[in-house]
């Protein structure tokens, strides 16, 4: 093994949104930051991929514009470059209808009915959801229409890869009253990678590093319990890197797993290990040479077998498909979302819903399906289950999906935990001073 006397302030394990994030702030305040990232591309789930031709997203497709992504780059004096569909950007297909819900009456009603009802649940504390009453249970309060309950499972599996049975009441109502929650949204042209790029060039005008197939295997611990050194292996060649602060962005699942269970405070890996419960999600990325759908961004569906949301790639200033292809992506979060589930049976239920949906989808060519799930979950936990960002190992902090603020979703919320730990790190440890 080869011992790196790496003099960075920082390591940062995960070149996801959250990791890139938090070292991207770091080295703007003036760390200089070490990202390991085991795959050979940075982005993680909100990441990109070429496959004949065609950018497929390994996971996030659409960006918010008004959430922490975008924050972060007025923070690091970036701009954020999206594509906004000049129409509606979402759409809610109801009967074969699409209803535009960005923006006139049906946006309206998007946008005031979470506040109504929440306003209705402080004056009558009997409808309010009880602390962690699953969204099924509290809306059978309300009704019982099966087209109501089918187009909130929908809305939940766009947003949170769960269903009304996994999703706590009170955290989505607070999410939709409350929250960015999707309203104003971009696509990143050439993939979402994209996104990621300028923080990159952040971290490396600092001083900083960027190590792709670079794999944490396993984090040592000094005698009074606090990390100082990763172990990173990196083309075959094992490298040892100190490190005074660690922040992690593969989740507290895989972070405990890279630590001796005597190095941890008792019961913390047992605590994390109970905790987590990732969701799935399925993709299927399809292109045709003729248009099939006239939505400009999102459609989500009131009414579907397992299929929650599909995105058209198609505009040409999207640079996603090879000239005269025009590119779409259905998505289903699979039952139980949570768990072990019937894979081909699955990807066959998604796929007669985008049969269904996509009139000429039998004369199209199927780019990619994408089982994000185990492993590479679509979601560590469930919103309202993400555990701390702060861990009780006091130099070690987790970032990203899996300890994700309350009522947070995507990019976004990723984006949001590492200001918080950026902010404490650069509170509790002032450079100079670790
Ligand atoms: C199908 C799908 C659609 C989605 N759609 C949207 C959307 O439209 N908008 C939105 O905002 N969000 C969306 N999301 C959610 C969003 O993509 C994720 O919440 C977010 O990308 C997770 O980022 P993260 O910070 O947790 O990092 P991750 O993406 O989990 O990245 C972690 C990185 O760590 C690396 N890594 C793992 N282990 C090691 C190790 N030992 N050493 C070094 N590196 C390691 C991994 O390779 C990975 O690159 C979607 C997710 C899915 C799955």
């Amino acid at each position: 093994m080869s011992n790196k006397n790496s003099n960075f302030d920082v390591v940062v394990i995960g070149a996801g949104a959250g990791g890139l994030c938090a070292a991207a702030r770091l080295a703007h305040n003036g760390y200089r930051v070490l990202v390991l990232e085991a795959l050979e591309v940075i982005g993680g789930r909100a990441s990109t991929r070429t496959v004949d031709g065609f950018l497929c997203n390994t996971g996030a497709l659409v960006i918010e514009l008004d959430g922490a992504v975008a924050d972060t780059y007025r923070d690091l004096g970036l701009e954020l470059k999206l594509y906004e569909p000049h129409r509606s950007s979402t759409v809610l297909r109801v009967g074969g209808h699409d209803v535009n819900i960005t923006e006139g009456a049906a946006g309206w009603v998007r946008n005031i009915a979470p506040v109504i009802l929440r306003s209705l649940t402080n004056l009558r504390p009997s409808l309010r959801p009880l602390p962690g009453q699953s969204l099924k249970v509290w809306l059978n309060k309300f009704t019982r229409r099966p087209w109501i309950h089918g187009l909130m499972n929908n809305v939940v599996g766009a947003m949170f890869a769960a269903s009304t049975e996994d999703a706590p009441a009170d955290v989505i109502l607070h999410y939709f009253s409350k929250g960015t929650s999707f309203k104003k949204i971009g696509m990143p042209v050439g993939g979402t990678i994209e996104v990621w790029k300028p923080l990159v060039d952040v971290i490396k005008k600092s001083g900083g590093e960027v190590w792709l197939g670079s794999k944490a295997n396993r984090l040592n611990f000094s005698e009074d319990g606090l990390v100082n050194g990763v172990i990173v292996e990196n083309g075959g060649d094992l490298i040892e890197v100190s490190t005074s602060l660690l922040v992690s962005n593969i989740g507290p699942l895989a972070t405990v797993a890279l630590a001796d269970v005597v190095d941890l405070p008792e019961g913390y890996g047992r605590s994390v290990r109970e905790a987590s419960n990732p969701a799935a999600i399925i993709t299927v990325h399809f292109a045709s040479p003729r248009p099939l759908a006239s939505f400009p961004c999102l459609a989500i569906f009131s009414q579907s077998r397992r299929m929650v949301y599909a995105a058209n790639f198609s505009a040409p200033e999207l640079q996603r498909a090879p000239a005269g292809w025009h590119l779409y992506c259905g998505a289903s979060v699979p039952r139980p979302a949570r768990g072990e589930f019937d894979v081909e049976l699955e990807k066959r239920l998604l796929l007669e819903d985008i049969r269904e949906q996509f009139p000429g989808f039998d004369q199209s060519m199927v780019v990619a399906i994408d089982v994000t799930a185990h492993e590479w979950p679509a979601q560590r936990a469930i919103t309202g289950y993400d555990l701390p960002p702060t861990t009780p190992i006091k130099n070690l902090w987790n970032v990203g999906d899996g300890v994700k603020p309350w009522g947070g979703a995507g990019t976004a919320a990723c984006a949001e935990t590492a200001k918080l730990i950026v902010d404490e790190i650069c509170r509790r440890f002032p450079l100079g001073v670790q």
